[in-house]
């Protein structure tokens, strides 16, 4: 069955297949490395994991995601100009801005993995691709896309006719419109720029490289050459870099359509003189119920209501827990945030948790059950085709409970029915990411080590060194069972 996704290029519903038919090339735009990533930041990076997971389990795929650090040029309410949001953040905090985007790095992985995301195949950052953006920017100036004012070096949107097509934003949109900057200098007030000199309000900007050679400058002095990228080039270059100049799926926040991923087409498409990536998925906004401190709107710092992961963990929640609701709620549909709604979510989390668990006991009961093999086929079948419609989650979800009430009612399963129900829930562990079992989280991490080293034996056949591996496993008070791929263990 194909797997059907909203592209938001299109504005509907697509039949998904990458242009290598076995390799997915995704790219998501990452964290902004200034303060700890918020609910809302982890609600389009779980997005992007649900559908990583979703085309590696659900569809065979290898995919080749790519997840950039974003530690200079980001400026304050995503504009082209006023503060470096790294650079301000530096300052508050009297440190120099590296260190500020190190500090914030290390506690973005420290969530993410908290919040069990899988590990992409790169993270580059901005800081590191300099020379790359340098090269997109001078062949777009020597294409007639770009040109040089005073403070930097513009992309000139009327070279693009079809800048808007993602946002809806076109220039002739954009002349009514508001979200534009006054710059005398601008050929279009729409015009964005590509770098930004350190001159006027960027005399003091501290990351600064020089534009002719890449290399970075350490000292501020009157370097003419001296500069920094803008925002949006960083992730057509990062993205060229390890993915080359065409994407299957690009991912974000609804909040970066525009202009951020405006520009990136814009750019990317001018260069290179063909699409940029072919589906463009993005998750919508949290909306903060009165009851957790919002107003229904965003969240903002005004209103305090602006949650990390730290905080959801200082209230007594797993970080699972938010993992949950977070995925547990369409990615189209705008997720109404409340501590009830986390209660929920906790508790059929842990619905779900102690059912699996229960599975596992049972495995090799003698069972009864009619048609069992038939009904987890359905089921399996059912669950495959919620996914498949837009990762439509609630209705997957809806099929896992079914499958639990079903199954709790004709009781344990044998043979091939108990085997096909462990592979099943070993494929919807794998998709939600959260139905680890809390026995399996009480494991010593002596005997996880073993369990990995067998797992690894027994996907190479290595038969002999899987058994020598569960007597030691035994030997350490643990008793390790087979369930399809994957192994269920209990303490003895
Ligand atoms: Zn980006």
């Amino acid at each position: 069955m194909p797997l059907r996704l909203y592209n938001s290029l299109t504005k509907k519903e697509e039949e998904f297949s990458p242009s290598d038919p076995k390799n997915v090339l995704m790219y998501t735009c990452g964290p902004t490395v200034y303060g700890r990533p918020h609910i809302g930041n982890y609600s389009s990076f779980l997005m992007a994991d649900l559908l990583r997971r979703w085309l590696e389990t659900g569809h065979g795929y290898t995919v080749k995601h790519v997840k950039n650090i974003t530690d200079v040029g980001h400026l304050v309410a995503d504009a082209d100009h006023g503060a470096d949001k790294v650079e301000q953040e530096a300052k508050k905090e009297k440190v120099d801005p590296l260190t500020i985007a190190e500090k914030y790095t290390t506690q973005y992985l420290e969530d993410e993995k908290a919040l069990n995301m899988k590990e992409p195949f790169a993270r580059p950052k901005a800081t590191d691709t300099i020379p790359e953006m340098i090269a997109i920017i001078k062949e777009l100036i020597k294409k007639g896309n770009a040109y040089e004012t005073k403070d930097g070096i513009y992309f000139s949107v009327e070279t693009f006719p079809a800048y808007g097509k993602l946002s809806g934003n076109t220039l002739e949109h954009l002349h009514a419109g508001s979200r534009i900057e006054i710059n005398e200098e601008k050929k279009h007030p729409a015009d964005f720029a590509l770098w930004k000199k350190c001159v006027g309000e960027n005399a003091a900007h501290l990351l600064r490289w020089n534009f002719e050679s890449g290399k970075r400058i350490d000292s501020i002095g009157d370097d003419a050459s001296a500069g920094f990228p803008g925002w949006h080039i960083e992730c057509s270059a990062m993205s060229t870099k390890f993915l080359g100049q065409h994407l299957d799926i690009h991912t974000g926040g609804e909040d970066n359509i525009f202009p951020h991923h405006e520009c990136e087409v814009a750019q990317s498409e001018a260069v290179f003189g063909a699409p940029f990536s072919r589906f463009w998925l993005h998750r919508r906004f949290i909306e903060i119920l009165p009851e957790a401190g919002g107003d229904g709107e965003k969240m903002s710092k005004s209103l305090g209501n602006v949650y990390t992961l730290v905080d959801i963990k200082n209230r007594g929640y797993d970080a699972l827990d938010l993992r949950f609701l977070l995925l547990s709620v369409h990615y189209r549909t705008r997720l109404k945030f409340s501590w009830h709604a986390l209660d929920e979510a906790k508790k059929s989390r842990r619905k779900i948790l102690e059912w699996i668990d229960e599975t596992v006991q049972q495995s090799e009961k003698k069972s009864d059950a009619k048609n069992a093999e038939k009904m987890i086929d359905d089921f399996a079948q059912k669950f495959l085709s919620a996914m498949d419609r837009d990762l439509n989650v609630s209705e997957a979800l809806a099929v896992v409970f079914e499958l639990m009430s079903w199954q709790r009612n004709v009781g344990a399963l044998s043979g091939v029915a108990a085997e096909n129900l462990q592979t099943l829930i070993a494929h919807i562990k794998e998709t939600f990411g959260c139905f680890e079992s809390e026995t399996q989280k009480n494991i010593p991490d002596a005997v996880q080590k073993l369990l990995l080293e067998r797992a690894d034996a027994r996907r190479k056949k290595d038969f002999g060194t899987s058994d020598r591996l569960r007597d030691e496993i035994a030997a350490l008070g643990f008793e390790v069972r087979d369930n399809g791929t994957d192994q269920a263990v209990k303490k003895i």
